[in-house]
């Protein structure tokens, strides 16, 4: 039996045969205590110095034990367990299996390092913490299904032994050895194959995929991950867009009980990167970036004035806090890490001002300055994206307290078709998604909007989506744009424009990052939290030691030959 089934038993009546782990072993001479413990629950065992093997029994060991349940006496509850009020007198215990001595205590809080753990991670999960996490997580996947299927969306599965045709990340590839020299890819989505269900005829799509991409190591981000994927068919971003929150407030109503009521706001691209100086603004803090660009254009501080007269904008915070040196310094500091030529402050305490440019300033700007009260104003000048992850983290710094503890959704939309990373152009979100004006789009693809919706909550990217192209004509156009030569276009894509030729319905769908949900509900700073079996920053497995290098003879097989760098 388990130790919830004891709800159902009389007091002093017999237990037979209750399982579990050994948590803590209290030796009171001539009377053992052990808290013993299984999937979900604990009891106490109150054990005499007869029973055999008692003096054996260790931390973690697996036990069965048979007793007498009994209420504890009077003023020896442990009011924060279920079954703190009762006890097992025990009268039989065998032990199942020992345990070794344990790496690290199977307790919350614990400080051990985090490539111990993941290197034990089975033991990890048996801590309540970890095991919560695993829950909510499996309690997720439930009330998805349970909506979806609600919903009469249609569960299918895609392949994962696919064409190489990077969608933005690097592919983690698969060698085939029947056919020696060519490789699969793994997914880095199932986006090309839910697009064809909906040229195959199917009205709708869901599955809980496995998402693979090999990118450098970014904070947070997992080489394999999992995702709730969606399609629509003759669908368009208000459809979606009102089928996501109709499952995101069911998850975490049946998942989490949390009434989400309100319906999630919208905001432009644009207009969030110049409010929030982010596309994933945690509107938890209600403070937005305030705009002075009229009021310095005139500016007699030279870098101001250049970067004004081309086309930079002034963004100010105003905290009635007067900052300390050290504050300011450390803003400063992290100002330069985000790309700053430095942090830009003013304080105005007693009718005095102070800051490194105030005495180059004129009395109309200083004026604005103290008409915003006794306190610290802190600037950036420049070309609004340069600055804006600045005026991010000081937005988030300085208000941070301010924040409630809620969950506040919000739909950023509009963004750029394209955007520059690492000098590369690359779509903001991914070639497959529609252009909201193909005239705009064919003229000044750089300057494009995208149909791309993407949906933040607390200032994370909880997912993305777009209204797709359903025109083989458009997405040759798309592709071409982006930079392809028409033979990469064909070599790539080929297979996916030829199958849009046939009549395509259109169609739009989502994703929603399962593990940044449940990581997000649960207040875990790390996805890794959340995942049973993750890797490490480093895409290792400190479990398996994965990835792990193979002897030749089996690299043969494959055709493979492994390059030695130094060679
Ligand atoms: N395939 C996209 C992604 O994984 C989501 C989508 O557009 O549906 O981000």
């Amino acid at each position: 039996m388990n130790i919830k089934e004891l709800r159902n038993l009389k007091i002093n009546t017999e237990v037979i045969d209750l399982f579990g782990w050994v948590n803590t072993v209290r030796d009171h001479g001539g009377l053992t205590f052990i808290d013993l413990r299984d999937y979900d629950s604990f009891i106490q065992l109150v054990i005499d110095d007869n029973i055999n093997e008692i003096e054996k029994i260790k931390n973690e060991f697996y036990i069965s034990i048979s007793g007498i349940f009994k209420k504890r006496d009077l003023g020896l509850e442990n009011k924060k367990q279920e079954f703190g009020d009762y006890e097992i007198q025990v009268t039989n215990l065998n032990i199942v299996n020992k345990s070794k001595s344990l790496p690290f205590q199977i307790e919350d809080k614990i400080e051990t390092d985090e490539s111990i753990r993941l290197k034990y991670r089975y033991l990890d999960l048996r801590r309540n913490e970890m095991k919560q996490n695993i829950l909510a997580r499996s309690k997720v996947f439930k009330s998805i299904r349970n909506v979806m299927n609600e919903m009469n969306v249609l569960e299918i599965d895609t392949p994962t032994l696919i064409k190489s045709t990077p969608e933005g990340a690097k592919d983690f590839l698969v060698p085939s050895r029947k056919n020696p020299g060519t490789f699969y890819a793994l997914p880095q989505s199932p986006q090309m194959y839910k697009q064809l269900f909906m040229m195959s005829g199917f009205p709708n799509y869901y599955q809980i995929a496995k998402c693979y991409r090999d990118e450098d190591s970014r904070k947070d981000r997992q080489p394999e991950f999992t995702q709730l994927d969606l399609e629509f068919s003759n669908a368009n971003p208000n459809l979606v867009k009102n089928n996501v929150e109709k499952i995101i407030k069911s998850i975490f109503s049946e998942a989490f009980d949390i009434k989400i009521n309100s319906s999630f706001p919208s905001l432009s691209f644009h207009d969030a990167v110049n409010l929030y100086g982010t596309d994933k603004p945690d509107l938890r803090i209600k403070e937005t970036i305030n705009d002075a660009t009229n009021v310095f254009s005139n500016s007699n501080v030279s870098f101001i004035k250049d970067s004004l007269d081309n086309s930079g904008v002034f963004k100010y915070l105003f905290t009635p806090k007067i900052l300390t040196r050290k504050e300011i310094d450390n803003f400063d500091a992290l100002s330069k890490e985000l790309g700053s030529n430095g942090l830009g402050w003013i304080k105005f305490e007693n009718q005095n001002f102070s800051g490194p440019l105030t005495k180059h300033m004129s009395d109309d700007e200083l004026s604005f300055v103290s008409s915003l009260g006794e306190g610290t104003f802190l600037f950036q000048v420049g070309n609004l994206l340069d600055i804006s992850k600045t005026m991010d983290m000081l937005r988030t710094k300085l208000y941070e307290r301010s924040k409630k503890e809620e969950h506040v959704f919000l739909w950023v939309e509009d963004f750029p078709y394209f955007e520059i990373e690492n000098n590369v152009l690359q779509p903001s979100h991914h070639p497959f998604t529609a252009p909201q004006n193909v005239n705009d789009f064919e003229k000044n693809p750089i300057e494009a909007i995208a149909l791309h919706y993407d949906l933040v909550l607390n200032g994370v990217e909880l997912g993305s989506g777009s209204q797709r192209i359903n025109n083989p004509d458009l997405q040759t156009l798309v592709l071409k744009k982006w930079g392809l030569s028409d033979s990469e276009i064909e070599n790539r894509f080929g297979w996916f424009i030829e199958a849009l030729s046939y009549g395509t319905p259109q169609h739009a769908g989502f994703a929603i990052g399962i593990d940044r949900l449940v990581a997000e509900v649960m207040k875990q700073n790390s996805i890794r939290d959340v995942i049973p079996f993750p890797k490490t920053q480093s895409g290792m497995d400190p479990l398996t030691d994965a990835p792990t290098a193979l002897d030749a003879d089996l690299l043969e097989e494959y055709n493979l030959k492994v390059i030695d760098e130094n060679e």
